[in-house]
């Protein structure tokens, strides 16, 4: 049973997706810049969050840059359906909300035809020894990673 208009996204639907469980698909054409939604959740400091077990629900977090976590298996709206791939349509962009804190703008980074399945690279942080097997991607992208995980950044 597809959930069709979702209240605040007009522009998208959710429904079985075939590259994993839920996936966020476009309604209409959408043009490069275009938003999808913010992305909400349950609101951690870089204090409480270290304290989280995250192991269940990593696929759902988005860390900011001012150190906070947000959770969006707790209270998130239909942008947190939107599946990995590595090679995205959309990206999560941080920008200040009107109370002035760091909100996370979901939105198109080409233009999206109407039925398109909608993508973020979630390049997951996790542990150094986590093992990127763990994480499998399988979006089939030919420049996929195989893992859900952030590219390795080797310091200079
Ligand atoms: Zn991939």
């Amino acid at each position: 049973m597809p959930e069709h208009a979702i209240s605040g996204h007009p522009h998208i639907e959710v429904r079985h997706s075939d590259v994993h469980g839920a996936g966020a698909f476009a309604l209409c054409d959408l043009p490069p810049g275009s938003l999808i939604g913010i992305y909400t959740g349950r609101r951690y400091s870089a204090d409480e969050a270290h304290g989280e077990d995250w192991d269940n629900r990593l696929t759902y977090l988005f860390g900011l840059s001012d150190g906070t976590t947000i959770d969006g298996a707790e209270g998130g709206n239909a942008t947190r359906h939107l599946n990995h791939a590595c090679e995205p349509n959309c990206q999560a962009q941080e920008e200040h909300g009107e109370s002035g804190q760091l909100v996370l703008r979901i939105e198109a980074i080409r233009h999206i035809r109407a039925g398109e399945e909608l993508f973020i690279d979630y390049a997951l942080n996790v542990d150094a020894n986590a093992d990127p097997q763990d994480y499998p991607c399988r979006c089939g992208s030919v420049s996929c990673r195989g893992t859900l995980l952030a590219p390795l950044v080797t310091s200079a």
